[in-house]
């Protein structure tokens, strides 16, 4: 009941305001019951119980006309890991995944590499058996040693040559964190906001002791999902408490930088140095962190083709996966403290 009480109502508030009344989205042909498709139906009219994978929201329904995020990212995932979108990413029944997902979705549909089997790798076990499979390539660039699929590397040292021609110069931002990233790494970012919002909570009389033993026993998952719940809730784990977690850190197990296609610009304030990084493939994916880069391997005129959208936010543009809802994203402020 619970499950499916969560189901029908995860995926429309989030995005607005908390404690706006819930209106179903999202059902899998697991849980299509009757019931449930009647529940979505009520408040999604256009709605239909679909196949495995595809989703009942009529946001997100497959229009056909334009190149399709979901069906992209699944015939990827099915390709090169043999795995369904449900299985990399449980959209549907976690708000954690869902989230992931719409945040760092993008780099599901880079080409020419090896996109991430999960949307949030649980383990570091999980996150070692991934990152051996990719071919990689271990370099100093600016003066530090980071490591990247060698695709992505290419790109780069081709692009630092352009800009170079130009004389300007693109380097690795804070350090060998910059590109890739450990299950570790994430995951004290991650508890470097989660504790400190436990405690804070705590006190204020939010969340009780139990709640904070509790989460500290869940898997990463689990914890993602609840933070996010709780937060629905104005129990934000941002430093200060009052935004989401997710303004100043990826989820661990899910950061981009595991899939070793993500860097950290220094130079990402200027306009000619990003000109260069998108001819060579590399596009800011994750809305409002500016120094964030992702490698998809194509130039930005044929991003549309990779089912992404251009979402433009403080005058700065991204690309993100074009889930085709009316929902606006989490963080609306642009920002460069991130950890993402
Ligand atoms: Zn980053």
């Amino acid at each position: 009941m619970l499950r499916s009480l969560v189901i029908a109502s995860f995926f429309s508030i989030f995005w607005i305001t908390p404690l706006k009344s819930y209106s179903p989205r999202f059902v899998s042909s697991e849980t299509c019951s009757r019931s449930a498709l009647n529940a979505a139906q009520s408040a999604a009219p256009n709605g239909r119980c679909l196949t495995r994978g595809v989703p009942l929201s009529p946001g997100l329904l497959l229009s056909g006309e334009k190149p399709d995020f979901l069906k992209i990212v699944s015939a990827k995932l099915e390709k090169q890991h043999g795995i369904g979108l449900f299985e990399a990413c449980s959209v549907n029944d976690d708000l954690g995944a869902e989230t992931v997902f719409r945040e760092y979705g993008a780099v599901f549909v880079a080409e020419g590499v090896t996109v991430p089997s999960k949307c949030i790798f649980a383990t570091e076990a999980e996150v070692t058996a991934f990152q051996s499979k990719l071919e990689t390539s271990t370099r100093s660039v600016g003066g530090t040693t980071i490591t990247l699929q060698r695709p992505a590397m290419d790109a780069l040292i081709a692009a630092r040559e352009a800009a170079r021609k130009s004389g300007l110069s693109i380097t690795p931002r804070g350090g060998p964190n910059a590109a890739s990233r450990s299950f570790a790494t994430t995951l004290r970012f991650w508890n470097s906001r989660l504790y400190p919002g436990l405690e804070h909570w705590k006190r204020q009389g939010r969340i009780t002791a139990k709640d904070v033993a509790d989460i500290r026993k869940a898997t990463i998952p689990e914890q993602v999902d609840k933070v996010l719940r709780w937060e629905q809730e104005g129990i934000y784990f941002a430093r200060g408490f009052s935004k989401s977690i997710l303004y100043s850190v990826a989820a661990p197990g899910a950061s981009q930088h595991i899939s070793m296609l993500a860097l950290d610009v220094t130079q990402f304030g200027n306009g000619r140095v990003r000109e260069i990084l998108a001819k060579h493939g590399w596009h800011r994916t994750v809305l409002s962190d500016l120094p964030h880069f992702t490698y998809l391997g194509v130039p930005e005129n044929d991003l549309p083709r990779l089912g992404l959208e251009k979402k433009t936010s403080g005058g700065e543009v991204f690309w993100v996966p074009d889930l085709r809802t009316e929902k606006e994203g989490l963080r609306t402020e642009n920002g460069t403290g991130e950890v993402r």
